[in-house]
């Protein structure tokens, strides 16, 4: 089944995941920008980074047939810095015409601070004033449900921010509501530590429904799976869900989202529906067969 991962830091991985989401059916990727796995220490640095994620990585991912796409800010762990922040912030004008830039993220809190919010405002100031798509990371563990909190009310004292353009990321079995109540789309993060796992996912699925939510796999610096949406939709094979079900979360949601950006280009491979793709003729076993794989990764 082809998928999407909207939510995978492909800077920290090697080209061999490339290779190997490729072969997965993975059609299309976004990459928010993030931590370094170090804090920057000057404006300078953030500027390379924006052009990694706008002129280099989208080549890299090219290579196997897999569109790249990316945010921008500054992360809220580097963001009690706020003087950095702000000239960081001052940055991104420049790059938010580039044809692959989805909009502003992953924004949000690490640990909750003052500081830490003053930052989230002025990205959400930001994409109000040019009208971008936001995508925010919500803290972990213990700081989860009081981050989520927080960002929300801040979204709302925001006027102008329309939640169908947001998504809420991180989402777990105790703020996945507060997201989808609030109007914004969401995502559930597999990771193997310290977020969701599949089977989790999956039982929140049943839950809550499939309207408006997404899964990714984070790909990051740490111990964490580029293949996780994969496994995710075995899971719910495992599970009976249909494919219109599982294509729905894997693929429609997040093109959909996607498909409000202001630079957004209707790609060759989003012109075939996925759902005919899928409905290529089936062994006996009715397990369906795999879609074309891309050319750079069939020889
Ligand atoms: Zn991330």
């Amino acid at each position: 089944m082809r998928y999407i991962d909207p939510h995978i830091h492909m800077i920290s991985r090697t080209t061999d995941d490339y290779q190997r989401m490729a072969y997965a059916q993975c059609v299309a990727i976004s990459e928010p920008a993030f931590w370094a796995g170090f804090d920057r220490g000057s404006a300078a640095g953030f500027h390379d980074y924006f052009r990694h994620l706008t002129e280099v990585e989208p080549k890299r991912a090219a290579q196997f047939h897999i569109q790249h796409y990316c945010w921008l800010c500054i992360n809220a762990k580097e963001a009690e810095n706020v003087s950095l922040a702000r000239e960081v912030i001052a940055l991104i004008p420049q790059f938010l015409s580039r044809p692959n830039v989805l909009g502003i993220g992953e924004i949000g809190l690490n640990k909750n601070t003052r500081n830490e919010a003053i930052v989230f405002q002025e990205h959400l100031d930001l994409a109000a004033r040019t009208n971008e798509l936001i995508l925010i990371h919500t803290p972990h563990l213990e700081d989860k449900y009081k981050g989520t909190r927080m960002i929300i009310d801040m979204l709302q004292n925001d006027r102008r921010i329309r939640p169908e353009r947001v998504c809420i990321d991180h989402v777990e079995e105790h703020t996945v509501r507060l997201a989808l109540e609030g109007g914004y789309w969401c995502a559930m993060t597999l990771y193997p530590t310290t977020k969701c796992t599949p089977a989790r996912a999956a039982d929140i699925i049943e839950r809550y429904g499939t309207e408006r939510i997404m899964v990714n796999s984070a790909g990051d610096w740490g111990k964490s799976d580029p293949l996780a949406v994969p496994e995710f939709i075995q899971e719910m094979k495992r599970r009976g869900h249909s494919e219109e079900v599982i294509r729905r979360i894997v693929y429609d949601n997040p093109l959909s989202f996607w498909r409000q950006a202001n630079n957004w280009q209707e790609p060759a491979w989003a012109q075939t529906p996925a759902a005919e793709v899928a409905a290529a003729p089936a062994p006996a076993n009715g397990s369906p067969l795999p879609a074309s794989r891309p050319a750079a990764v069939r020889t």
